[in-house]
């Protein structure tokens, strides 16, 4: 029966994987996500629906379009297999509970926000505004007490990231922040409480470090989207379920 439900989370991730690519590209674009349906964005061939399955329909293809042989980029593919994956363990990981559905709007925010802040430095309001109805309607099976201190959590990690943002702002002489990053420190802190997301800011620049160091010498590029990092250390904490007390506990090992 396990398996069963294990198989169920990792197709229902390939196919909202394939959805979400759609949505990433098409929503900083100001387009709308269902119509016109997918197409080959060279020649606009309409894709049938045995070019719709996740994964399976890039391989048979080959990576290239059925109609103008054009070559399909392999971010969908990696795209609907990520969300597969992190459907899946987060299904090991947490059974049929409130912090499943949690993790299922999470890992789906975070991919969204992986193909349209890499691409085009842009967090799309509308799937910060749906995940925070969301999980506040996971909190609500907790108790409403618990979904209103959520709500309240998630105001102040926006407040922090937001006096970070002046603080930088003020140092730099320039936009240090984007309005996106502020918006998802909502998400954060309403999921992880705001202890936890003065962490994740710590772990997001931590693992953000290497990589802007890398493109800095490498393109000469200053700006790098600072959203996939906030939200790689985002799932990392929720997936463990890393609290205040696990990582006091954590450090006073180290001693
Ligand atoms: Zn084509």
């Amino acid at each position: 029966m396990e398996v069963l439900y294990l198989i169920f989370f990792v197709v229902l991730g390939l196919i909202l994987g394939s959805f979400y690519n759609v949505v990433g590209y098409r929503l900083p674009n100001n387009m709308s996500i269902a119509f016109p349906s997918s197409h080959c964005p060279k020649c606009n061939h309409k894709l049938g629906p045995l070019e719709l399955i996740p994964v399976l329909s890039y391989i048979f293809q080959l990576g290239k379009c059925k109609s103008c042989k054009s070559k399909i980029s392999i971010q969908y593919p990696i795209i609907e297999l990520l969300t597969g994956i992190l459907f899946g363990f987060s299904y090991l990981k947490f059974g049929i509970s409130v912090n499943l559905f949690i993790s299922l709007v999470l890992v789906s925010l975070v991919v969204i926000i992986f193909v349209s802040d890499i691409k085009y430095m842009i967090i799309p309001d509308q799937i910060i505004i749906v995940s925070i109805i969301l999980i506040f309607i996971s909190k609500c099976f907790l108790g409403i007490s618990e979904a209103f201190v959520s709500l309240l959590y998630g105001l102040i990690s926006f407040g922090v990231m937001f006096l970070i943002k002046l603080i930088g702002d003020f140092i730099f002489k320039r936009e240090s922040l984007g309005g996106g990053d502020i918006k998802l420190m909502f998400v954060i802190g309403m999921s992880i409480g705001p202890i936890m997301s003065v962490c994740n800011i710590f772990l997001g620049s931590l693992i953000a470090f290497p990589i802007a160091i890398v493109s800095m010498i490498t393109k000469k590029e200053h700006l790098i989207p600072y959203g996939p990092f906030l939200g790689v250390a985002l799932l990392i904490l929720f997936f463990f379920q890393i609290t205040p007390q696990v990582l006091y506990d954590f450090l006073l090992n180290l001693y």
